[in-house]
């Protein structure tokens, strides 16, 4: 399986996490705005002071980069897919006998044979999204 990348990723994913609870903070766009952002809240009100506060906030966030989003994807973490930041990648197929193009698993469960004509020859096919910018090998 391939994970893409969509166009909600943001640059830079803020994660807090608060008990069980996973909360996208990647709006703010880094820590520092969080926190800028929610400390009115109850963050404060639960410790002494606000650099405890902020100790503790800080605590529950993650940062992670576009390409960490896909690792997490690959790692089976639910969330790059709950806001949409992945999306599978089906790879397209070039059938060499009838020239058609298809998703890669478009006859489920791994039928790999082309559907237009049946050719299931590996020979005979090529898998498009590989060749891309591949150039000359
Ligand atoms: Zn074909």
């Amino acid at each position: 399986m391939k994970y893409k990348l969509t166009d909600k990723c943001p640059l830079t994913v803020i994660l807090q996490l608060v008990g069980d609870q996973t909360y996208d903070l990647s709006a703010y766009g880094s820590k520092e705005e969080a926190w800028a952002a929610e400390k009115g809240e109850w963050w404060v009100e639960q410790n002494e002071d606000i650099d405890a506060a902020r100790l503790e906030f800080m605590a529950t966030l993650y940062e992670y980069s576009q390409e960490e989003v896909v690792s997490a994807a690959f790692d089976e973490q639910a969330w790059p897919f709950d806001w949409g930041y992945v999306t599978e990648e089906n790879e397209t197929v070039h059938c060499l006998v009838c020239d058609c193009t298809y998703p890669e698993n478009a006859m489920p469960p791994i039928v790999k044979a082309c559907p237009h004509c049946g050719n299931s020859d590996k020979n005979q096919t090529v898998y498009l999204s590989k060749e891309k910018g591949n150039g000359n090998n």
